[in-house]
């Protein structure tokens, strides 16, 4: 079985001709991926026995002649932000290092139900925080592309698990770029889709207004799938869209000739570098396939970076007061008084970055501040989402560079948070207005290294997006 060629539908074919049972490709999945991991570090954990358990329930529906799901016997990786029942969930995290959730994330049972296989859990950046996964507990991971490189952050795990191919896809979460960027940087394909197109019910919070839960695969295609099973609206959820989910890999392969595509002034200006020159390639692409490309003016898109680090960092200053040492974490053996617990618990175990955003979200959202800083933020926001708004009534998608730069040196911006927050420019706009967005491989440079470029489009127009996403991935622009 040669596992990185995997597609949803080559696993779907390999068992409906009995060319192999899902047991077996389970049990084959995760030999491989144990022996490879290694290289990456792309995994924390893995889950044989949930693995086996979920692929025996799809051998058994295919024995009864049942629809075993869109998802049949298909090996995915779930970011440790995402909890799973039973199974270890640390979100990079020591504090939650030794965490097993007694419930499954909504995500996770829709993607058992249409029969994936959940392999194990991908290293991240510590609680969701970073840009290169180096703030992960645990360890950073290497690009599979390039192991002296980062993977990107903060579902490098996944990333890097689908690009090595030690699963067909992957779940991660994004909340200013988190699986945008890394696709990115490991060459895989990475979905953000309309906030709250998929439950957040499971995901670790993090920046509750932008968390998003999103797919990488190896195509489009896959993508277009693993992002239709997760969809729709869940009680559990109440930000939850109840807005109904077509059949987006259905709706692909048709030609996307006459749809008019904007570039932001503001985004392309300061691209330079071979990322510039794979992203003008690729816009060339899409005019030959007929679509209609203008510029636009994205105008507040300067004041993006310091809006969202001002929002996350209130949202997640608040999300993490949980972590206390009264419940789930692990609590220091020697407190003498309950501030000493909470100090000690805290002061332990939280990483730097961690810390470093708590301080600056305690102190946005304090009495004296909370005026000229997080309403501020929030009016800022509000004219990052009027730009996409206005954009959108003159084109039907725009198309953006993912990052400044593709896949840096590990250890190269590690001690420098501001170069490291930058890195998120041009996936944060997309992730405070809430309007779906991904990264589709564009080509690589000279050097060998992945460029991704990005589609966006209007609130619940994942299908258009898509339906570029593919007609630019089968154009071969890479
Ligand atoms: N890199 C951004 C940050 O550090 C985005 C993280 C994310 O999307 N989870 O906040």
């Amino acid at each position: 079985m040669d596992i990185p060629s995997f597609t949803i539908d080559s696993v779907r074919e390999g068992l409906l001709a009995r060319r192999f049972s899902a047991t077996e490709l389970a049990t084959e999945a995760l030999r491989f991926a144990e022996t490879e991991n290694p290289k990456t570090g792309a995994y924390l954990h893995f889950s044989p026995e949930r693995a086996l358990a979920a692929a025996r329930r799809v051998d058994e529906q295919i024995a009864r002649g049942e629809n075993a799901g869109p998802l049949a016997g298909v090996p995915v990786a779930v970011k440790d932000v995402i909890v799973t029942k039973g199974v270890r969930t640390t979100c990079g995290s020591k504090l939650l290092a030794n965490y097993v959730p007694p419930y499954d994330a909504t995500a996770i049972i829709r993607l058992e139900r249409a029969g994936g296989v959940i392999l194990g859990k991908t290293n991240c950046d510590e609680f969701a925080m970073g840009s290169s996964n180096e703030n992960s507990a645990f360890g950073p991971v290497r690009n599979p592309l390039a192991p002296d490189r980062v993977s990107g952050g903060s579902s490098g795990g996944s990333a890097a698990a689908v690009a090595q191919g030690t699963a067909v896809v992957a779940l991660g979460s994004d909340t200013g770029g988190s699986v945008r960027q890394p696709a990115s940087f490991c060459g895989v394909v990475g979905v953000t889709p309309t906030y709250g197109r998929v439950s957040r019910y499971g995901l670790t919070a993090f920046a509750s207004s932008l968390d998003h839960i999103g797919p990488f695969a190896r195509s489009v295609k896959d993508s277009a799938t693993l992002l239709g099973v997760i969809a729709g609206r869940d009680a559990a959820d109440s930000t939850s869209a109840s807005a109904p989910v077509p059949d987006y890999a259905a709706l692909l392969g048709g030609n996307i000739k006459g749809l008019k595509l904007g570039l932001p002034v503001e985004y392309l200006k300061d691209l330079t570098g071979e990322s510039g020159e794979l992203i003008a390639r690729g816009v060339e692409t899409l005019k030959r396939l007929g679509c209609e490309v203008r510029e636009i003016s994205l105008p507040s898109t300067d004041y993006a970076i310091a809006c969202y680090y001002i929002i996350a960092t209130a949202e997640a200053s608040s999300n993490l007061a949980r972590y206390d040492g009264v419940r789930y974490t692990v609590r220091p053996a020697h407190t003498e008084t309950l501030a000493d617990m909470y100090r000690n618990t805290r002061g332990e175990n939280f990483g730097a970055e961690c810390k470093r955003r708590i301080m600056l979200g305690t102190y946005v959202l304090s009495a004296g501040y909370y005026d000229a800083y997080y309403l501020k933020a929030q009016k800022v926001r509000a004219l990052i989402a009027g730009d996409f708004a206005r954009a959108f009534e003159e084109v039907d998608a725009i198309v953006a560079p993912v990052s400044p730069f593709p896949a840096f040196k590990l250890g190269e911006k590690v001690d420098d948070p501001v170069a490291m927050y930058l890195s998120d420019i041009y996936t944060i706009t997309g992730s405070l207005a809430g309007i779906p967005c991904m990264s589709v491989p564009c080509g690589k440079t000279v050097e060998g290294l992945p460029v991704g470029m990005q589609v966006l489009t209007r609130h619940f127009d994942e299908a258009t997006m898509f339906r570029i996403a593919d007609a630019f991935e089968k154009a071969g622009a890479v």
